[in-house]
């Protein structure tokens, strides 16, 4: 017998985008959530760009061929996709759709061009935009992490107003000044959506 709780319940999962500029921390913030936090699922991107040092297929990214991904791009394989600097980068549909059909929650952590495009086609979405402390600050982490050479250092900082002016249509803003305060900020957001009740009229 179900209960009074579950006749209210949101039978989907969250669909959450993690989005904001190059360097603000997105990716060590995923990485911690899904560390500490067994019950959300990570989305896997596609993209085209070239495997850094220590990066899997199929665990960090699907890395594909300018080819394949324009393939996939046909073949309407992608829930979003987007240039991001050089390369191409987009989410396998199929994946977010059902791992959301089973109830579970799954996080995006796109750009804010792919973040938009989600917004679209799923506006009942989760939208978080994670800020970065200071200009300065977001130039430091990006140069500290040691993945970009100076010029492509310079080409994201380039990006970071008109991404920042995106930031009204977004629901959610964590400032990642401090890294286990803006994943427990997030964790807070995640369960609050769990609670939102499921209008059956809408
Ligand atoms: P993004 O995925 O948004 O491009 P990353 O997760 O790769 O960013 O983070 C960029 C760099 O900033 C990494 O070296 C990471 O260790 C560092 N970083 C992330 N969050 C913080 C924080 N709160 N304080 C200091 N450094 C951070
Ligand atoms: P990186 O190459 O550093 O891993 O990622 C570069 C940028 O691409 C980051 O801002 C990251 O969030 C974004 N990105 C990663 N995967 C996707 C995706 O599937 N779609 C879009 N639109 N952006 C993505």
């Amino acid at each position: 017998m179900s209960s009074i709780a579950d006749v209210y319940r949101k039978e989907k999962g969250n669909l959450i985008v993690l989005s904001g500029p190059s360097g603000v921390g997105k990716g060590t913030i995923c990485k911690e959530l899904l560390r500490y936090y067994s019950d959300i699922v990570y989305s896997i991107s596609a993209t085209t760009r070239k495997a850094r040092l220590g990066e899997v297929h199929g665990k960090d990214y699907f890395f594909y061929s300018k080819d394949e991904f324009l393939k996939m791009v046909e073949e309407d394989a992608f829930l979003e996709w987007a240039k991001v600097y050089d390369n191409y980068y987009g989410t396998p549909k199929l994946f977010v759709e059902e791992i959301t059909s089973r109830g579970k929650d799954c996080i995006l952590e796109i750009d804010v061009q792919g973040a938009l495009q989600v917004k679209e086609r799923k506006p009942e979405g989760v939208f978080i935009f994670i800020v970065p402390p200071s200009k300065e600050e977001l130039i430091r982490r990006i140069t500290c992490r040691g993945t970009e050479n100076e010029k492509e250092v310079a080409k994201r900082m380039e990006k970071v107003d008109d991404e920042i002016a995106l930031l009204p249509q977004y629901d959610y803003m964590v400032e990642n000044d401090n890294l286990q305060k803006a994943v427990e900020l997030i964790r807070c957001i995640i369960l609050a959506e769990r609670t939102r009740i499921h209008n059956h009229k809408k």
